[in-house]
């Protein structure tokens, strides 16, 4: 379909999609209302062991709850919101809204050991990010290691130095860091070898036809493996079938996440 862009305050109503289509500055202009009021909402997808078949942690995944709109996804603004500047203000908003629910999250399922949030490019190299997260911890009175954060490798093109020094800081922090989409940028196995990693998670490309296609097979069990000989574990994303489950099991892949396990749902209360 066709985004509506240009000067256009207008917002359309596409049928097909059954969703109103914004004009990206009338986007940024509801974005501005959407922090100021934070209409932000985060749903929380379960991560989980592969072999224990237990919930071994969730990731958090924001939505916006527009108050005539309805629901709009990550992807539908946070491209804009990024480019726009916007994002660094709601990010701190669902960072914080994370750590708000941890303890509840634990306290309905005390087994589950982290919550884990996405990271954008510009929220890594933000100036005050470690201050933030520091002051953070103390608000609410957390362990860093129930708390991951993902970095996916497109976020880490810009200024690779300035990055790995403050993945470092967070990592000495005591929070655990994941590399998210693996296998869809560049320089993937660059990644591997110099960030301090805990986790791989294996984008949903690999694991789309990992039952038909033998090179996606052949890719998958080589990735998981070369990771673990690194000292890494690895998450595979996307998983939608039982039999995809069972051939990464059977590969030895650490965690699943997918649709097959549960959609990403708000914290019931
Ligand atoms: P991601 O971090 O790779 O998250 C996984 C995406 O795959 C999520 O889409 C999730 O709902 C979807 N997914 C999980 N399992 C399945 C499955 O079995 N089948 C299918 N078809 N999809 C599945 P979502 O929630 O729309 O988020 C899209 C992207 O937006 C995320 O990709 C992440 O890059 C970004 N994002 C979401 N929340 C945040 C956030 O709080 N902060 C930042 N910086 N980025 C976020
Ligand atoms: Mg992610
Ligand atoms: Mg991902
Ligand atoms: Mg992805």
């Amino acid at each position: 379909y066709s985004k509506s862009k240009g000067k256009s305050q207008f917002v359309r109503y596409n049928d097909k999609l059954g969703e109103y289509v914004f004009s990206q500055a009338d986007m940024i202009n509801q974005l501005r209302i959407a922090i100021e009021r934070n209409e932000f909402v985060v749903y929380f997808q379960p991560i989980v062991c592969a072999k224990a078949e237990k919930i071994s942690g969730y990731e958090a995944l924001v939505r916006w709850i527009h108050p005539h709109r309805g629901m709009i996804s990550p992807g539908q603004f946070i491209p804009i919101a990024e480019a726009s500047g916007q994002m660094i203000e709601i990010e701190q908003l669902i960072i914080e809204e994370c750590f708000k629910n941890l303890k509840l999250l634990i306290s309905l399922n005390p087994e589950m050991k982290y919550v884990s949030i996405n990271l954008s490019a510009r929220g890594i190299i933000e100036r005050n990010i470690v201050k933030f997260l520091e002051n953070l911890l103390l608000k609410y009175n957390l362990d860093p290691k129930f708390i991951e954060f993902e970095v996916t490798e497109s976020s880490l093109l810009n200024n690779i130095e300035r990055t790995v020094e403050v993945l470092d800081r967070i990592k000495e922090m005591g929070f655990k860091l994941s590399l998210d989409d693996f296998g869809t940028g560049f320089s993937s196995l660059n990644y591997l070898k110099n960030l301090p990693l805990d986790k791989v998670k294996l984008d949903k490309s690999f694991i789309d036809n990992i039952e038909t296609d033998e090179r996606d097979h052949l890719m998958v069990k080589s990735i998981i493996e070369l990771s673990h000989r690194l000292g890494l574990l690895v998450v595979g994303e996307g998983v939608e079938t039982k039999n995809q489950r069972d051939l990464l099991y059977i590969l030895e892949c650490d965690f699943i996440q997918g649709f097959y396990y549960g959609r990403p749902e708000p914290i019931a209360n």
